[in-house]
């Protein structure tokens, strides 16, 4: 099978990891900006990981024959320090010229907190007028409904953002719908703590349809499976689904969204 990796962190993982990805036949590896796994003292830090997105992993993965794309943000786990958050905003612009950036992420909220909201707002207004794609990161287990409707209100009522140009991350059984209704593309994440396993992933396609969803791993430096994707279509081969709408959803459909950004070639 060919497929996408959408949304992987890749700089917590090894060459081994991307091996098994080029082995299982994965053709492009996307990064999200997020969480280190701990918190960075100043935006300098920032800067260095902006740069190893832009520059040191697309060379690391070209080893392995995989292209790699990454996005820019400050992520919300770190959006608590506000002064924090308007540098490394005001670094993002420079970076955004680099060819493997696709767009903002993944921004969102993680504790639904003031701070979160006001960060998120900022990243939204700076997508807009420099036109760019949107990945957004959605919270977990009981936070997850309330702060998936908060975003939805946030970027829906900007009239600027097209919501066909932004993909919802970390969708589950309860919030697929309200994403998809409200013409975003949503993201499953096949993660084996929290989020969702492969079933429960391949149940949510057969209840909202295949059209503005893809899966990914959001592999990284906790407990993860980098090879979560390609598990996931084994499932759908054995639920007797063919390789055509295997092809659709693992492969196709990541193409077509992240096409929109012009940086995005195979
Ligand atoms: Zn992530």
């Amino acid at each position: 099978m060919r497929y996408i990796e959408p949304h992987a962190h890749m700089v917590s993982r090894t060459t081994d990891d991307y091996t098994a990805l080029a082995v299982a036949g994965c053709k492009a590896v996307c990064e999200p900006a997020f969480w280190a796994g701990f918190d960075r003292s100043s935006a300098a830090g920032f800067r260095d990981y902006f740069c190893q997105l832009t520059e040191h992993e697309p060379n690391r993965a070209a080893k392995f024959g995989l292209r790699h794309f990454c996005w820019l943000c400050i992520n919300p786990k770190e959006a608590e320090d506000l002064m924090l958050a308007d540098d490394v905003l005001a670094l993002i612009p420079e970076f955004l010229e680099r060819d493997n950036v696709l767009g903002i992420g993944e921004i969102g909220l993680n504790k639904n907190s003031r701070n979160e909201l006001t960060v998120l707002e900022k990243h939204i207004d700076l997508a807009a007028r420099t036109n760019q794609l949107i990945l957004v990161h959605t919270p977990h287990l009981e936070d997850k409904y309330k702060g998936t409707r908060l975003i939805i209100d946030l970027i829906a009522g900007d009239s600027r953002i097209d919501p066909g140009r932004v993909l919802i991350d970390h969708v589950e059984e309860h919030t697929a719908k309200m994403v998809l209704d409200a013409g975003f593309w949503g993201g499953i994440t096949l993660y084996p703590e929290s989020k969702c396993t492969a079933p429960r992933a391949i149940d949510i396609l057969e209840n909202f349809g295949l059209d503005r969803l893809w899966m990914n791993s959001a592999c990284d430096w906790g407990v993860s499976v980098p090879l979560a994707v390609p598990y996931a279509a084994l499932e759908m081969r054995r639920r007797g689904y063919g390789e055509k709408t295997i092809d659709t959803v693992f492969y196709e459909n990541p193409v077509r969204f992240l096409s929109q950004c012009p940086n995005f070639s195979l």
